[in-house]
């Protein structure tokens, strides 16, 4: 597996997701900076049309977030790169919407914004109806499938460059079966033909059934079987709500 990301901090959220500390961007810089990183990529969860999902910025606080980030890119440039994303769920509904357009198609011609990551929380059960309504018990068989499909459609558009703790697609699974086996699988080997990278989520590590050895495992045999230059690239990511928990990664 080809390892990315050494000495920087990867997947960082602001105030904006309404789920973070309330320290302003500037700090999470100032911060990484003094923790001898030589970059800093934000990652906030995205928004949609219509706001129609908690838990991130709204589709108004958008412009202003990308026009903050790209000013303390300049401010800070002789110090740290900064990188300017979004952490977003892949919904075809949302890729082809009733006007004929691409929400991400949309996100991707933005000015100053530099990378996608799909974080997949959910999927979508039809039009218009995602899978949280799901009745508890279908959810915990239906989870992991419903998001490595949406996962590997997603990969396949070609809007994301990093997919944002792939493991946790298995969260409602407590035993590593040959059906998570093959949904993990297909997101490995997606990832490498499209050449996506997965990132391992040092949050995930601290929630029970986020974290999956087996997957990576999987993975790294997977890309050791590879073809030179046609190996897996992974990413580890903080996945960081607040100043405190930035860190650089060894
Ligand atoms: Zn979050
Ligand atoms: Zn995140």
């Amino acid at each position: 597996m080809i390892k990315l990301g050494k000495n920087e901090i990867f997947h960082v959220h602001t105030f904006r997701c309404k789920h973070a500390g309330e320290e302003r961007d500037e700090e999470y810089i100032k911060k990484a900076i003094e923790l001898g990183a030589e970059a800093i990529a934000f990652t906030d969860h995205g928004p949609f049309p219509g706001n129609i999902f908690g838990n991130r910025m709204g589709i108004e606080e958008l412009p202003e977030y990308i026009h903050t980030l790209n000013s303390l890119r300049d401010k800070y440039k002789d110090q740290i790169k900064v990188y300017v994303g979004l952490e977003i769920e892949y919904f075809k509904g949302f890729d082809c919407m009733a006007n004929g357009e691409s929400h991400y198609k949309q996100l991707k011609a933005m000015e100053g914004l530099d990378f996608l990551m799909l974080g997949q929380h959910m999927y979508e059960t039809g039009i218009g109806s995602y899978s949280f309504s799901l009745p508890k018990e279908d959810i915990k068989r239906l989870e992991a499938p419903g998001m490595g499909q949406s996962i590997v459609e997603g990969i396949a558009t070609g809007y994301f460059d990093v997919v944002a703790h792939p493991d946790r697609t298995f969260r409602r699974r407590k035993v590593w079966d040959e059906e998570l086996a093959q949904i993990g699988r297909s997101i490995i080997e997606q990832a490498i033909r499209y050449d996506v990278i997965l990132e391992q989520n040092e949050s995930s590590r601290k929630h029970k059934g986020q974290y999956w050895t087996e997957f990576w495992d999987m993975a790294k045999e997977i890309s050791d079987s590879r073809p030179e230059g046609k190996e897996l690239k992974v990413i580890r990511g903080l996945d960081a709500h607040e100043t405190g928990e930035l860190i650089v990664l060894e």
